[in-house]
């Protein structure tokens, strides 16, 4: 097969200096953006969609990992050891765990399945601290 001289230069190498040749800029892909550039998008939607993107892979991950065996097992373990909520017990009430919270959250770099790092909580005690650490990071957080 014949080689195609163009496209085995090597650009970086070959194209230098200021006359360096460039491709006309195309509009950014995003929707409705009418900013010019090289790449897929301009610079504003590039970064907009890596942060976009890296939400959605974490977010996706915190599902799978919420309802992987793994966690329900501990889960359950958790709820038997500790079967009232912790934070109601402070206020002196009884009320019966349905949910397992990281007391240090795993993306502050929480244990997973440390027992230390696991409490119980109700419902309401559990949402209302989701709130509370959505609320300080600016990030949205699951209630399971
Ligand atoms: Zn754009
Ligand atoms: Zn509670």
């Amino acid at each position: 097969m014949r080689k195609n001289v163009e496209t085995s230069v090597n650009p970086e190498v070959f194209y230098f200096g200021e006359d360096m040749p460039r491709k006309p800029k195309k509009p950014c892909n995003y929707p409705g953006c009418p900013n010019l550039t090289d790449e897929l998008y301009c610079p504003i939607h590039k970064h907009q969609c890596n942060i976009d993107y890296s939400k959605y892979k974490r977010d996706k991950f915190d599902k799978t990992f919420y309802s992987s065996p793994e966690w329900l097992k501990v889960k359950r373990r958790q709820l038997l050891e500790e079967p009232f909520c912790r934070e109601c017990l402070k206020k002196g009430i009884y009320t019966k765990a349905t949910m397992v919270d990281h007391i240090k959250p795993i993306k502050q770099g929480g244990d997973w399945y440390d027992p230390s790092n696991l409490q119980s909580l109700c419902w309401s005690c559990h949402s209302k601290k989701s709130i509370e650490e959505g609320s300080r990071y600016g990030k949205k957080v699951y209630t399971y």
